[in-house]
């Protein structure tokens, strides 16, 4: 079985940027390329679970979402950081594009594109974990019995209020992936 951090995308790995699409404007947040290669070598596989409603919205296509990803992928490469795969919701009831403007049961907190990853790796949940900066994101790692853990930046912050289970808090990613390393360490 495989243990996964499932990871949020925009204020998590990239510092947030409004509908992002764009390569020249995706920034990792602080070492947020390192935490993912740290997960790596404790032996996680990382999978990313993103809403995209900027693609229902018309702002920018799938195919943009998978260059930037492509990009992303390309960077992490050169830690020797991978990321297994790429969940996305491109969805939004009140979208643009027709064929997107439905509700449906992949953006967050409904459990989708967990389902889908399920479906796929042989995940032992138990010892999975969710890392966001929205209690949307954590709902549904809460639904399916994944650990929690809610990261200052991106929306993270003023988040934190909204919080009505217990879930632990970290600086950033790059925090709490150092913390679950010296966790490991001590055994
Ligand atoms: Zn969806």
């Amino acid at each position: 079985m495989n243990k996964i951090v499932f990871l949020d995308r925009d204020g998590t790995v990239n510092v947030e940027v409004d509908y992002l699409h764009k390569i020249e404007d995706f920034k990792f947040e602080s070492e947020a390329d390192k935490a993912i290669k740290i997960f790596n070598d404790l032996g996680y596989k990382v999978i990313i679970v993103t809403n995209q409603s900027g693609i229902a919205r018309g702002y920018y296509t799938e195919e943009d979402l998978e260059k930037l990803h492509k990009y992303m992928d390309e960077q992490l490469k050169l830690l020797g950081a991978k990321v297994e795969k790429y969940y996305y919701c491109p969805h939004h009831p009140k979208g643009k594009i027709e064929k997107y403007a439905i509700n449906c049961n992949c953006r967050k907190p409904e459990l989708g594109m967990f389902i889908d990853a399920i479906r796929e790796f042989d995940i032992d949940l138990e010892n999975s974990i969710m890392v966001g900066d929205k209690i949307s994101d954590l709902e549904s790692a809460i639904r399916l019995g994944i650990k929690p853990i809610l990261v200052e930046t991106g929306h993270g912050k003023s988040e934190i209020d909204k919080a009505y289970f217990k879930v632990e808090i970290h600086k950033n990613l790059y925090e709490f992936a150092n913390n679950l390393k010296t966790k490991n360490i001590l055994g």
